[in-house]
């Protein structure tokens, strides 16, 4: 009997693993697709619309998901009984499954306050508004802010660039336009010759450059950044910060992402995949997404009985630079080590030439919006094809993931998290039940438990969880920790400043820090304990 595969999602990882699973499945896997919206977005051009240079596209997602050989039902997935290889819907029904693969994607929320959080084509309008009232003389200041945690931040650079080129045509000269980011260098993942290529566009066009900061909000015309200092602006667009949607059943991490390993297998489920923005991989883009849905679907249908050896996901960045003018194209490889590999140029150096690559979607969706397909890609003036492992821990360097406070040199001596965190905190397995934990949280009349495996610290579970799990009406004895626990949580060293620490609580809206010692739990911070210690030391600054 074949595989039951369902698809949860309609968007750029959920149509790529469909249409790979028709191809590497044979016959070995049934696919059902299931997603809350209609249409399929091509959202990559939302922010050539205000500039009424592109429109966004969008294509019945039923019409797609048949062509791609899935069944189609309309919900959202709102939980998972891992155990009993079921999904609950937003419809209040179950669908049973064998394999499940969540592709539901990210939601944007604001990240800097006072800012126009620049969504997609929902705020096409609102960056019209703001561009007329550039015309009109209003604003002139504007600052393009890429905020700390994973985004996409391309999208920001073709704002701030096409707003440059707009406001040139126009001869409007005496607008200032900064771009603000918490990245090292702009568009630091592109690697080198591609961030150089952002960097000399930006010059050219006038566009000031703010480098490793992280702004915050918008007050009385100054974007405010922590942990201190200051950017003169009338206006802020910022890009969204994302979140996965909350789904029941799934180790999530704070920010609601699926930590997945390199064949897309969500930590500790053996039948549940995950693809695409909700994965905690740091690089939230639609090539991305693509690449991990294939290795994502190779791995299903080679458990399925196929014949094939799955590949591990491997992510190449490809970009193409929307900046009012010739577009640009970049590419990154992100190798092992063994060297950086980057090219700007303003040829397309894939096929079709379109803003999201996917192996088996680009050519799909070409076909669907009428676009023929040139027997062979296009060769590209000086590309070198660079095949390199990539390491986690390079790709997290290079992306401001969390927001991290470095200790103030001038406050040393200071209190630090060691001297108010507890030093027992209530310890579990991620295999325990959650009656079990509740019998433990009770006795130790704790709100708290941390989630050690093999001595690593790979969740927190709170009394909130347990509401969560058993308002769902799970049952204390079968649900399992790790379904239900916040996995990779934020942490603290016992040397962090208590201030530092209190500001992390404070952003996130925590009540509980996990303090590690490399990875190893070793104690848990209060927010009330730490609150009164910052309080006591440098009185009501902190405005809590
Ligand atoms: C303005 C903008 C410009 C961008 N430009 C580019 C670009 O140039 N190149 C590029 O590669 N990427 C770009 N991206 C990023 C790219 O769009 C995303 O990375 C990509 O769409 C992620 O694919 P996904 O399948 O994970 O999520 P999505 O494509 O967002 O799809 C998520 C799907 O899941 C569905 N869903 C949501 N919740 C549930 C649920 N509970 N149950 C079931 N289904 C659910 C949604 O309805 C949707 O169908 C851009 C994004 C934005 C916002």
């Amino acid at each position: 009997m074949a595989t039951r595969v369902l698809i949860a999602g309609g968007g750029v990882a959920a149509l790529e693993a469909a249409l790979a699973l028709r191809k590497l499945g044979e016959g070995r896997v049934s696919v059902e697709m299931l997603a809350p919206e209609s249409q399929f977005w091509y959202r990559p051009l939302a922010v050539a619309e205000p500039f009424d240079l592109g429109e966004v596209k969008h294509f019945d997602l039923a019409e797609l998901a048949t062509a791609a050989g899935a069944s189609f039902s309309s919900g959202a997935l709102s939980g998972v009984d891992a155990g009993g290889r079921l999904a609950h819907t937003s419809a209040a029904s179950s669908i049973s499954y064998d394999v499940l693969l969540v592709a539901c994607g990210a939601g944007p929320t604001p990240a800097v306050a006072g800012a126009l959080t620049f969504r997609g084509p929902a705020d096409t309008e609102r960056m019209r508004t703001l561009l007329e009232e550039i015309l009109a003389g209003q604003v002139g200041r504007v600052a393009f802010v890429v905020p700390w945690g994973a985004v996409w931040s391309l999208p920001i650079y073709e704002l701030a660039l096409m707003t440059a080129a707009y406001l040139a045509e126009r001869e409007l000269a005496d607008v200032e336009l900064v771009l603000v980011t918490p990245e090292e260098a702009p568009l630091r993942l592109f690697g080198r010759a591609g961030s150089e290529a952002v960097r000399q566009l930006l010059e050219e066009r006038g566009i000031a450059l703010r480098t490793g900061v992280r702004p915050v909000e918008l007050v009385e015309g100054e974007l405010r950044l922590v942990p201190e200092g200051t950017i003169a602006a009338d206006r802020v667009v910022a890009l969204p910060r994302l979140r996965g949607p909350r789904i029941d059943g799934l180790p999530q991490t704070v920010e609601g992402f699926l930590p997945v390993d390199a064949h897309g297998q969500v930590h500790g489920l053996a039948d549940v995949f995950a693809a695409g923005d909700i994965t905690s991989f740091p690089v939230k883009q639609g090539g991305i997404a693509a690449q991990q849905a294939d290795a994502a679907a190779e791995m299903i249908a080679a458990n399925a009985g196929a014949d094939l050896t799955p590949q591990p996901f491997r992510p190449v960045l490809r970009g193409l630079l929307l900046t009012g003018r010739q577009p640009r194209y970049l590419r990154h490889e992100i190798t092992g080590g063994g060297g950086d590999v980057s090219e700007a140029s303003p040829e397309p150096l894939w096929w079709p030439p379109a803003k999201i690559v996917g192996r088996y979607l680009a050519p799909f969706l070409g076909y669907f919006a009428g676009v023929e397909s040139p027997p062979e890609a296009p060769a590209a003036p000086g590309a070198v094809p660079v095949e390199v492992e990539l390491e986690a821990a390079q790709i997290h360097s290079l992306v401001a993931v969390r927001l991290e406070l470095a200790a103030d040199p001038e406050a040393e001596g200071g209190a630090t998290v060691s001297e108010v965190m507890s030093t027992d905190p209530l310890l579990v397995a991620p295999e325990d039940t959650l009656g079990e934990v509740a019998e433990k949280m009770r006795a130790g009349d704790t709100g708290s438990a941390l989630v050690s495996d093999y001595g690593r610290l790979i969740g927190i579970l709170t009394s909130r969880d347990l509401l969560r799990a058993f308002a769902g009406r799970v049952h204390p004895s079968e649900a399992r920790v790790r379904e239900w626990m916040t996995a990779e949580p934020v942490t603290v060293s016992a040397a962090t400043p208590i201030e530092a620490a209190v500001t992390l609580m404070t952003e996130y809206g925590f009540h509980h820090l996990p303090v590690v010692d490399d990875e190893r739990p070793v104690g848990m911070l209060g927010l009330r304990q730490a609150t009164r210690q910052a309080r006591g030391r440098i009185g009501i600054g902190l405005g809590l």
